[in-house]
């Protein structure tokens, strides 16, 4: 349905009105959260369809997230009816595609060319990495394809790099830029990052190629542009163009709508430079400035407008709205992360009997690994639930890896899970080896697992030396974990064989943020398993493997989309409004994330971060922290968030504000609750520290680096911290230490593998 054009001004406040009605020069929209920024894009788009002063077919908006994307698409398609298929509307790297797919021979490239995504990217990297026979452990291929990537949203080229590197690593890193590039280009292939940059040099090489878009698109909309790189702003420019280039084309009239409060992308070379020097760069620029906020209510606005204000040098705004104080923030301190998933599904629940709608309900969290206890009440209630974003827990392929391993010991005849770790984390062993291995099983109508046994027999033949080394180390991890196995719990063997297979020091090795998340999910695996003990004393791993195949399974049955509570981080919420929301693990260490308080960029990053969490609510919201967070099995104080505490007591309904757990440990000790309140502990940061000093350890040690342990030792383990030796059973290799780390956690480890230093 088309709409006329007075219609679309209807409603719109002045300032809107202004932008929407607006033509002749580039505009930029800055406003607060829920002001209408995308709102008046939307309808500046079809406002300039209505009054003819522009073609669905000259118009392209782009946005940051597939799903935001999709949301505006169908904003506008209700706005405008089917015309809207013509637009372009899209992600930046969706467009750089379909430009690149149609251009591909002025590029040059084959117009069936493959886009690699960030594994593909960093195994090529590996790959270049061993071409220049790099010492992986010297220079870590992962760190290469970042330091890559950053070159590359900068629009720097390999010989550029080359020119620029001062120290004998940049000269090496700008080297394998240039290898890995032309590996791409030999495999027809680009990675994310150069779907910008090529599409960015083929407009500035090419003026006929610049001409056409130019000619083509005469509307140039961007929301969210706090968030755009320099790679991306020089693409915004070269669609645009301007007066004096040589394409013949006036410049396009460009929108920009963004707010510098919601710059969250920094990481990924984002820079509000842009948004802050619109008007330098593009001189006759008109600016707008949106300050009512229609999303949510007074108290919701007052809570978040507190926790920005902490951040210094920003233009300060005040949103207000005229839509009412509306329900007090609720807050809720739990004495663990299982109380706060308890609290918030009963909470949904009465929600719901009140007659809220389940898919009006989202939940956010820092980090993904913080989904999962959500979703074991969910899963244990009732209660639909979708993750956005991200995979589901037991889907991810960390938790199902190390499920394999877990597998593979309980069963030595599990040829799947067996074949699935086969080479993971990677030791050596290809395709080859595997083929020859199950061709030799299924000869012999043996499991693969009994192949790999024959194999180190030396009963294989044809097996190269190096395969048959990998081979047996292979084998003794799974017999030694196994051996261990026999008398420990499955959260032991889980760490364990974590441990001996190498898995944890790979990824700690690794600089891909991703790897990061991953150890933090098997730490919320080895929660799980300590959980599992807690419930079932006397149950071995089998019966632990049989719990989680359950538990996994109901994880997969699908529901309607719109009838489902919406499970996300922040950063994937951004752009987006719910009319409850429940921001959860507001601690310091979690909410602010731990790698970031202690370095004030980032930790107003992580502030912009809240302010986008807290002002995705319409009518509730819902804060929530628990005093004690487990990882690795280590329970953690952890005091409340900084962007908690920020939050003005008058809008603020506690339904408890003092976890049962700190008021117990006040009353001991005789300290104030508050004194919570105040700073970091230093448990938990000296415990991510050392995790961080222990990355390039090898998984394991030799003979002379065991360390020779006796009792009453004090002793540093990389994840759980300081611990007493309690006993040592076993010599030498055999060797393995029970460790009291505190708060009852004893712990069994082998000390071949246990990333433990004796004190
Ligand atoms: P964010 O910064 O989170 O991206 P935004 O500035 O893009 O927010 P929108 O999502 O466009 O804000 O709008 C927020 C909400 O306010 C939407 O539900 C929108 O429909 C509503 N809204 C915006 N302007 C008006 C208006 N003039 N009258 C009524 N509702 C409005
Ligand atoms: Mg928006």
């Amino acid at each position: 349905a088309e709409t006329d054009a007075s219609e679309l001004l209807r409603g719109l406040n002045p300032q809107q009105h202004e932008a929407v009605v607006h033509s002749g020069s580039p505009l930029l929209v800055v406003a607060g959260a829920g002001s209408g920024k995308t709102k008046v894009l939307t309808h500046r788009i079809a406002y300039a369809l209505a009054t003819g002063r522009a073609r669905a077919d000259q118009i392209i908006a782009i946005t940051f997230t597939n799903k935001a994307a999709a949301e505006m698409r169908e904003r506008v398609r209700a706005l405008v009816g089917p015309q809207a298929g013509r637009m372009w509307v899209s992600t930046f790297h969706s467009a750089c595609v379909r430009i690149l797919r149609r251009e591909y021979r002025d590029v040059p490239i084959r117009s069936t060319f493959s886009v690699y995504d960030m594994q593909d990217a960093q195994r090529l990297m590996a790959l270049t990495c061993k071409r220049m026979n790099l010492d992986p452990k010297q220079f870590n291929p992962k760190m290469f394809s970042r330091r890559v990537s950053d070159f590359k949203n900068e629009l720097i080229t390999p010989s550029q790099a080359l020119a620029q590197a001062r120290t004998d690593i940049e000269k090496t890193i700008a080297e394998a830029y240039r290898l890995y590039n032309e590996a791409l280009q030999q495999a027809h292939a680009m990675d994310f990052d150069d779907l910008i940059m090529r599409t960015v040099q083929l407009l500035q090489n090419n003026p006929q190629v610049a001409r056409t878009y130019r000619r083509r698109f005469r509307h140039v909309l961007v929301d969210e542009y706090q968030d755009t790189n320099h790679a991306q702003y020089m693409l915004v420019r070269a669609l645009v163009g301007d007066e004096d280039d040589d394409a013949g084309v006036a410049p396009a009239e460009l929108t920009v709508v963004g707010d510098s409060d919601q710059s969250i992308y920094a990481f990924r070379g984002a820079t509000i430079r842009n948004i802050e020097e619109f008007e330098k760069d593009y001189p006759d620029a008109h600016t707008v400035v949106l300050e009512q906020n229609y999303r949510s209510t007074q108290n919701i606005l007052s809570a978040a407008n507190a926790v920005i204000a902490a951040n210094s040098g920003r233009r300060a705004k005040r949103l207000w709205t005229d839509s009412g104080d509306g329900a007090k923030v609720v807050g809720y301190a739990a004495d663990s992360e299982h109380d706060e998933a308890r609290f918030i599904a009963r909470e949904i629940d009465a929600l719901t009997d009140s007659g809220v709608n389940p898919g009006d309900v989202a939940i956010f969290y820092r980090t993904n690994a913080q989904s999962r206890a959500l979703e074991e009440i969910f899963i244990r209630t009732g209660l639909p639930y979708r993750v956005v974003g991200g995979t589901r827990f037991y889907e991810r392929k960390e938790i199902k890896d190390a499920l394999a391993y877990l597998r593979a010991i309980a069963n030595p005849d599990d040829s799947v899970s067996i074949r699935r770790i086969f080479n993971t984390p990677r030791r050596g062993l290809g395709d080859k080896a595997e083929a020859t291995l199950a061709a030799y099983a299924h000869d012999r109508g043996i499991s693969f697992g009994s192949a790999i046994a024959a194999a180190v027999e030396g009963e294989i033949p044809g097996l190269a030396a190096r395969t048959l080394n990998a081979l047996r180390d292979f084998y003794a991890t799974l017999t030694e974990v196994r051996d261990f196995a026999e008398d420990a719990t499955p959260a032991e063997i889980l760490d364990a064989i974590l441990d001996r297979s190498g898995y944890v020091a790979t990824l700690r090795a690794s600089d891909d943020p991703q790897d990061e998340t991953r150890v933090e999910n098997l730490a919320e695996l080895h929660a799980v398993a300590a959980e599992f003990l807690e419930t079932q004393p006397e149950g071995d791993l089998g019966d632990f493997l049989e719990r989680v195949a359950l538990v996994a399974d109901s994880d997969s049955i699908p529901g309607d989309e719109a009838g489902q509570i919406t499970l996300m981080t922040v950063h994937t919420a951004k752009g987006l409004e719910f009319p409850v929301v429940f921001a959860s693990g507001m601690e310091d260490g979690t909410f602010p994330h731990a790698r970031s308080i202690d370095d004030a960029t980032q930790l107003a990053e992580e502030r912009r971060l809240a302010y986008v969490a807290l002002t995705r609510a319409r009518e509730r919201l819902y804060v929530t922290r628990a005093a004690v967070r487990s990882a690795w099995g280590m329970p953690q104080d952890l005091p409340p968030s900084r962007f908690l505490t920020a939050i003005p007591d008058d809008v603020l309904d506690w339904r408890r504000e003092v976890a049962g757990n700190e008021a117990l440990r006040a009353s001991s000790t005789s300290r104030s609750p508050l004194s919570f309140g105040s700073g970091y502990t230093p448990k938990a940061s000296a415990v991510r520290t050392v995790q961080r000093a222990g990355v390039q350890r090898s998984a394991e040690k030799d003979e002379a680096a065991i360390p020779a342990l006796a009792a009453g030792d004090r002793v540093l383990h990389d994840s759980y911290g300081l611990g007493t030796v309690l006993e040592v059973t076993g010599q030498g290799r055999r060797a393995v230490a029970n460790v009291d780390f505190g708060d009852g956690a004893v712990k069994k480890l082998m000390l071949r593998y246990a990333p433990l230093t004796k004190l």
